[in-house]
């Protein structure tokens, strides 16, 4: 978290749980009325202390700081073009603190009038500058002493909503969320979603809103998977809360795909309320066979196989009684690598299931994603590299059968246009330079401008 108190802005963040990395102790030594705070999960970029996020920059009146939800696809282009070397750790966000940066005039440079007008003097006109060069998926939440600012990418891959505080006796507030259950979680009402390109800047004179590209440039896609896995069920995207959208995948899919058995069960979470709307479209009973263990987080975006291959088997754990002589539905969001379902499967057959068929609640993910999502590599995607049979073989299920891209469509209720479904089409809304890709992994760094905790790998 960065806070400010509109003189000084603070900054604390580990690697870790928000609940290991925060307590009464550390939040108390936060004061301040403006603040920003992120849990990054690494898509670019090392798992360091680093590239926790929000990225500070000492520059200006007090600094900056800027927390980043997405990918930069253009990273190579934007580094070589400000003559960053490589050479030290970083991440696509550290990148964008560091343009930012370079629009701020150095402490006692003699700038020619010129070159006075053509440099930001605050983070504002820093990011009018920079944000138009950016490629790919973002919503950047960033502050100054005595500013917020949102800016969703053209696209608006990632969701980011407005929400207003208002305690009834005359203190008002303002909030930037990715999703609305952190609204709720503070007590304020949601407003609505930035719409893709859009920068609000909120400061005591209350909330300004600017269009930072070209409505040319302007084509929403947020990200189909928001629906399907990401968001939490009680968020609200596009208007339409996303729980009914996952029960009415399960409805479509028992409908599109329907297989005799005993009982429909959900992976947890997200598979839950599609299993719901299968068992209800099917007319199967529903039941709980998965207990997730809750102190485990999602195994999907652990950074290496090792870890996540741990983090299977510590994750689900089996409930016998539901599971012993029946034939199961069991219905998931997605497969990525197959690594959890695998497990999964091979844990309920351990527990007495006499059938196992599998249903997933989206058509087969069968090209990487590189808007923020970590599948960078197709050999990794299990549907990428065999058909549904061989898949079926090889999770070790009775059966497999996914929902159509129609389907998912409807059940989401929105035009497929509006949404990003590159992983399961291959059509990538924005190109994506591949050897940029790779050398996002190497990073960039501006000679002399390294922060404070900064790690040389290599
Ligand atoms: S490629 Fe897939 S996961 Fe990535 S943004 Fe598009 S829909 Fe979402």
């Amino acid at each position: 978290m960065s806070v400010s108190d509109s003189e000084t802005i603070t900054v604390v963040k580990d690697m870790g749980l928000v609940t290991t990395v925060f307590n009464e102790r550390t939040l108390s030594c936060l004061p301040g009325d403006l603040a920003i705070g992120h849990t990054r999960y690494s898509t670019t970029g090392a798992s360091t202390w680093r590239n926790a996020q929000p990225v500070f920059r000492p520059v200006g009146k007090a600094g900056f700081s800027i927390a980043h939800n997405g990918n930069l696809t253009n990273t190579s282009d934007l580094a070589s073009q400000a003559g960053m070397l490589p050479g030290v750790v970083a991440s696509d966000s550290d990148l964008v603190a560091e343009l930012l940066a370079n629009e701020f005039p150095t402490e006692g440079e003699g700038l020619s009038p010129m070159e006075e007008r053509a440099t930001s003097r605050d983070l504002e006109s820093a990011l009018r500058r920079v944000v138009p060069t950016l490629a790919g998926a973002f919503s950047f939440v960033a502050m100054d002493a005595e500013h917020l600012i949102g800016i969703r990418d053209p696209n608006g891959f990632r969701p980011l909503c407005l929400g207003h505080l208002d305690d009834g006796h005359g203190r008002e507030g303002w909030v930037l969320a990715s999703e609305t259950p952190a609204l709720d979680v503070v007590g304020a009402s949601f407003v609505r979603e930035l719409a893709p390109g859009e920068m609000v800047v909120i400061d005591t004179d209350g909330v300004r809103s600017y269009s930072l590209f070209d409505d040319s440039s302007v084509s929403p896609k947020l990200c189909v998977f928001e629906f399907v896995y990401f968001a939490r069920p009680d968020s609200v995207l596009y208007g339409r809360e996303v729980h009914g959208a996952r029960r009415r995948m399960g409805e479509l899919l028992a409908r599109e795909v329907p297989v005799d058995a005993d009982v429909v069960m959900g992976v947890p979470d997200s598979g839950i309320p599609a299993a719901e709307g299968y068992a209800k479209a099917s007319g199967i009973p529903y039941g709980q066979g998965l207990v997730k263990n809750r102190y485990i987080g999602r195994t999907f975006i652990n950074p290496s196989q090792e870890d996540r291959d741990r983090g299977v088997r510590r994750k689900l754990n089996p409930l016998k009684e539901s599971i012993c002589g029946r034939r199961l539905v069991v219905v998931d969001d997605s497969i990525v690598r197959g690594t959890t379902t695998r497990a999964m499967v091979g844990m309920l057959r351990h527990a007495g299931a006499t059938e196992v068929h599998l249903r997933i609640s989206s058509p087969p993910f069968r090209w990487p994603c590189f808007y923020g999502i970590d599948t960078p590599d197709q050999d990794q995607l299990l549907a990428a590299q065999h058909d549904i049979s061989e898949m079926a073989g090889y999770l070790g299920a009775d059966s497999l059968a996914y929902l159509s891209l129609d389907h998912l469509f409807e059940a989401i209720g929105a035009p497929g246009a509006g949404f990003c479904d590159a992983c399961l089409t291959g059509n990538y809304p924005v190109p994506v330079d591949r050897a940029a890709v790779v050398l996002e992994k190497q990073h960039v760094s501006v000679p002399g401008r390294e922060p404070v905790g900064a790690q040389r790998l290599w």
